[in-house]
């Protein structure tokens, strides 16, 4: 089941590992890596950098306008649609 935050996505596996942005929409995203080791793009908590003990935990596929972009990305696609 896919996290719905941050907390459940660290008890999962994920893990953090860098920030970036998305090449279709240009915002920025967080890449977590999976459970599997793949890596996925996650919307950044809406009131970063303030402290955030715990906040939704979103696929950047979900949200972004340029979704269709990222028909090829394997890893967060999939494991957003089983939410
Ligand atoms: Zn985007």
């Amino acid at each position: 089941m896919f996290p719905e935050t941050k907390t459940q996505a660290n008890a999962q596996g994920y893990r953090f590992e860098r920030e970036g942005w998305c090449r279709g929409c240009e915002k920025r995203i967080w890449w977590y890596r999976t459970p599997k080791g793949k890596m996925m793009p996650v919307d950044p908590p809406a009131n970063w950098p303030e402290p955030a003990k715990d906040w939704p935990f979103v696929a950047h596929f979900t949200t972004c306008e340029k979704a269709n972009d990222f028909k090829k990305a394997p890893a967060g696609a999939a494991a957003a649609q089983q939410n």
